[in-house]
């Protein structure tokens, strides 16, 4: 791939002194391991609206009517509506535009994904969403988005860089212009990868390809785009993995002899329980497909979902 991939972040993670103390939040992950491969869209929805920095701190409150956004000391005043008109407007921009992914502050009132603190007459539930998360993940259902600390998770990490990879991907694919064709290419290059993060999710979206002639194009590929990014955020999980390498597999029984096939069958069965990581069975594969090439198993974004360089499957 050419270009930077386009990821969306919340400002004060790239270490913009934004926040109500005039801090930042950077992280080091973003900053050092991702630069090299993003392009970072830099949002603050609380400066975005219009607050200042620093600012009296906000929080999340619920009452009968809706979660509203306001100030911690004086539940008076109330962000909300501010809030919503900069979200609307600046999401809305946003999906006109290519992103492949979005990484967002944990536990902020605006930015967090999950487990936000939602205020009821003193008590805190923690089952909110950050108000302008919230209508990003709704207006842009296909779109990975992840919090800087759940990177720090090596699989949900492998995962959301995948997906960010995979969309990019897709879009580079259809070239700003899809067609039936080019998804049912792509579908296929996908079919390992879906396999082995969900094999119910390659059923669905080759039934969609299959019978795109009742769907209107536009239709088509929103549908199997939504598809794709819903499929691959479910875990590779050992097990299916393990069904994609014996699949693999089985492209060399004709070319490798006895002490080879029992070398693979081997190390795969090592991977299956657990004793060696994935890298070492995807290691001897692509050696077998250097000698023993096959173009079919070539194109397979399984081999190589994102760089080797960022060292994702090594814990894997
Ligand atoms: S969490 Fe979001 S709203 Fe808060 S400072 Fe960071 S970017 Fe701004």
């Amino acid at each position: 791939m050419s270009d930077k991939i386009t990821v969306g972040i919340s400002s004060c993670l790239l270490g913009e002194k934004v926040r109500f103390d005039s801090g930042h939040k950077q992280s080091t992950y973003v900053n050092k391991e991702l630069r090299d491969y993003f392009d970072f869209v830099s949002v603050c929805p609380e400066v975005g609206m219009g607050l200042p920095v620093p600012r009296p701190t906000i929080r999340l409150m619920s009452n009968e009517e809706r979660i509203a956004l306001v100030d911690t000391k004086d539940e008076t005043k109330d962000h909300t509506d501010g809030m919503m008109q900069f979200t609307t407007q600046k999401v809305a921009e946003l999906e006109d535009t290519e992103m492949c992914g979005y990484i967002v502050c944990a536990k902020s009132p605006s930015c967090g994904m999950e487990r936000v603190k939602v205020y009821t007459r003193g008590h805190a539930r923690t089952d909110g969403v950050g108000l302008y998360t919230q209508h990003l993940m709704k207006r842009m259902p296909w779109l990975p988005v992840e919090e800087d600390g759940r990177l720090n998770d090596p699989v949900l990490k492998e995962n959301f860089i995948t997906r960010v990879f995979g969309l990019k991907d897709f879009y580079e694919s259809m070239g700003g212009e899809p067609t039936a064709g080019k998804i049912v290419a792509f579908h296929s290059r996908y079919k390992l990868t879906l396999m082995a993060h969900d094999p119910q999710s390659y059923k669905e979206l080759g039934r969609l390809v299959a019978n795109q002639a009742d769907y209107d194009p536009a239709d088509f590929y929103k549908a199997y785009r939504l598809g794709l990014m819903e499929g691959l955020k479910n875990r590779a999980s050992r097990k299916n993995v393990t069904n994609v390498l014996m699949h693999i597999q089985g492209y060399f029984k004709r070319s490798l002899n006895k002490d080879e096939k029992a070398e693979l069958a081997r190390v795969i069965d090592e991977y299956r329980t657990g004793l060696l990581p994935i890298l070492a069975p995807l290691t001897l594969l692509k050696h077998y497909l250097s000698t023993y090439p096959d173009d079919y198993l070539a194109q397979q974004k399984f081999l190589q979902p994102h760089p080797e360089e960022m060292r994702l499957r090594y814990g894997l």
